[in-house]
C-alpha cells in the first residue's frame, strides 16, 4: 500500500492512534510512513490487542 503526504494537510496537531491492536499499529506505521505526528495509546499494559494472546479474555495464543 502507497501512503503519500498530502501537504495541504496541517500538521501542527497530532493524531492520536487510540488502540494498540493490529489495526492501531498499521495505522500509526502509515502515519510514520508520510511523516505525521501521533501518540499511540492503549488501556492495556501491553501492545498487540488479541494478538498478544494475553487480554485475559481467552488462554490461546492467536497464532
Ligand atoms: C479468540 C480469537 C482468535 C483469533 N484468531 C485469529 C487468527 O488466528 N488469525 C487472524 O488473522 N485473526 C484472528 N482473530 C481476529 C483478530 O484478533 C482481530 O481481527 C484483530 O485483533 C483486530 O485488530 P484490532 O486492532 O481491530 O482490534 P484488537 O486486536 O481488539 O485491538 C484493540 C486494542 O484497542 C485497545 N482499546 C480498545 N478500546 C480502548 C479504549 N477505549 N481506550 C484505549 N484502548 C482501547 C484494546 O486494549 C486493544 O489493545 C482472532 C480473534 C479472537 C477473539
Amino acid at each position: 500500500m502507497s501512503v503519500q503526504h498530502d501537504d495541504s494537510i496541517p500538521t501542527r496537531e497530532k493524531v492520536l492512534v487510540i488502540g494498540a491492536g493490529p489495526a492501531g499499529l498499521a495505522a500509526a506505521a502509515a502515519l510514520r510512513a508520510v511523516g505525521l505526528p501521533f501518540d499511540l495509546v492503549d488501556g492495556a499494559e501491553h501492545v498487540g490487542g488479541v494478538w498478544s494472546g494475553a487480554s485475559g479474555k481467552t488462554n490461546e495464543v492467536v497464532w
